[in-house]
């Protein structure tokens, strides 16, 4: 029985997990996996908040809110409701008090 799993290492909790496990991208028209898993990448996000971050030539966020694919889309989603962000379904636009009004418009903070 030919029972090959291809596994692949996640570079931040150095657990070997299937492949399924990991988010995958496009580059140079060919499809790779990601070298974090999706439960780090999914750590990472929320530890980081919003910030952009590149990891390895790929962008989160390279434009706020659009998205690469649906998964992510869904993992974004969940994301931005934990951090208290709301979805505007008339606008089409994430708002959160304080941070941004519900017209999708920056609030000005002072920055400490
Ligand atoms: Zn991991």
């Amino acid at each position: 029985m030919n029972e090959e799993i291809i596994k692949k290492l996640c570079k931040y909790c150095l657990v070997e997990k299937e492949l399924s496990e990991f988010y995958t991208q496009m580059q140079g028209g060919k499809l790779i996996y990601q070298t974090g898993c999706r439960q780090c990448r999914k750590d990472k996000i929320k530890s980081k908040r919003l910030e952009l971050y590149e990891d390895e030539g790929y962008y989160y966020y390279s434009q706020p809110f659009k998205y690469f694919s649906t998964t992510q889309e869904e993992d974004v989603k969940e994301i931005l409701i934990t951090l208290g962000w709301i979805w505007n379904e008339e606008k089409e636009l994430w708002w959160k008090p304080g941070i941004k009004d519900i017209n999708g418009k920056w609030i000005k903070q002072n920055k400490q």
